[in-house]
């Protein structure tokens, strides 16, 4: 192989020696594989393809300090892929077999897991298709489980940072009670066009206000919003929102710390009040918030005055990364360590 240069990989794909996968035949999972093969053979008329029975997962193995791979809370990725099926009618995959294959494929693709000292990652991409054929719009009856891993360089190349993020209208992601909630690739489809507006504005990210009124606080792209203020950790409560695994464990760990945790709608008004202001997902954990800019009723919510992270997110950034990587105690049993 290629030597990889560990300290400047990017968020793209590299190819590895393994991925796993299970196949869903007339009402049962079959057995996990090992396969090197990077395409994947399926009918033209597959569910995925035509009407988006598609769902997919992230999560990281990390190499500690001590040697040890660890990765972060499989169980809830697992979970959450059960309520993804659920929403949109795909059989569901057991936990324990979902970890297994986790760690299967983390095991089998070892010598990819970048070094401690480089602050990356393996990155871990799960995803669950329609394959069977189907024309009517309808569940198809065969499904195709697949893991595969990739390693990925840290989010902050020049450090822990803050970005400028703008509200865009004319998108919307996901409707109040459509599949926002959910794990699909259609949310990611109805967001493109809202994520290259943003970027061609030069802004980092597109804000997402509720579909319905336009009124309160959704999400911040592909990654949950949460804001600091008078010592609580504030998240939005929405129908139309991905639950992320990382909001919620920054949720208990601002709680350990003594900090006051409210999950409540957040109307858009509000943003002039907090201290400091985060997007929050696997890919950063944390990414702090510069501002917020409202282009078309001319507001510009500048959350940090310095452009600096605050002393909040740098403090669960920390923590969280911390647990991630083995360098403290992983009090909440989050960490699975592969043996
Ligand atoms: C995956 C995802 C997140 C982040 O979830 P994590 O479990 O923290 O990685 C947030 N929002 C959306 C829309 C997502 O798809």
């Amino acid at each position: 192989m290629k030597e990889i240069d560990w300290s400047n990989l990017s968020f793209g794909y590299i190819k590895t020696d393994y991925n796993v996968r299970c196949y869903y035949r007339n009402g049962a999972w079959g057995e996990l594989e090992l396969c090197s093969e990077e395409t994947l053979n399926i009918h033209m008329a597959a569910t995925c393809l035509h009407y988006g029975q598609e769902a997919f997962e992230g999560l990281k193995a990390y190499r500690g300090k001590d040697g040890k791979i660890r990765i972060f809370r499989p169980e809830a990725n697992a979970e959450r892929l059960q309520s993804t099926c659920n929403g949109i009618l795909m059989p569901e995959l057991p936990t324990e077999m979902f970890v297994e294959a986790v760690k299967k494929v983390v095991k089998a693709n070892e010598r990819f897991i970048p070094p401690y000292e480089s602050g990356a990652a393996l990155y871990i991409r799960p995803l669950l298709i329609g394959t069977g054929a189907q024309v009517g719009v309808h569940p198809a009856n065969e499904y195709l489980f697949v893991i595969f891993v990739t390693p990925v360089g840290p989010y902050f190349k020049g450090g822990f940072s803050t970005n400028p993020y703008v509200i865009i209208r004319e998108f919307d992601r996901a409707a109040p009670y459509g599949t926002g909630r959910f794990k699909v690739g259609g949310n990611y489809a109805a967001s493109l066009h809202a994520n290259k507006m943003a970027h061609d504005l030069g802004y980092s990210c597109e804000f997402y206000l509720d579909a319905k009124e336009k009124k309160y606080i959704d999400e911040c792209g592909a990654a949950n919003f949460f804001g600091i203020k008078d010592n609580t950790y504030i998240t939005p409560k929405s129908s139309s929102i991905l639950p992320s695994i990382t909001n919620r464990s920054l949720m208990q760990l601002a709680e350990d710390l003594g900090i006051k945790v409210e999950c409540r709608p957040i109307a858009e008004e509000e943003l002039d009040t907090f201290e400091e202001a985060g997007a929050c997902g696997t890919a950063a954990v944390i990414s702090p918030i510069q501002r917020i800019d409202d282009l078309e009723n001319k507001k510009s919510y500048v959350i940090s005055k310095d452009g600096k992270p605050g002393p909040v997110c740098t403090k669960l950034y920390n923590k969280l990364r911390a647990i991630q990587y083995g360098d403290e105690p992983d009090t909440h049993n989050w960490v699975t360590v592969l043996d």
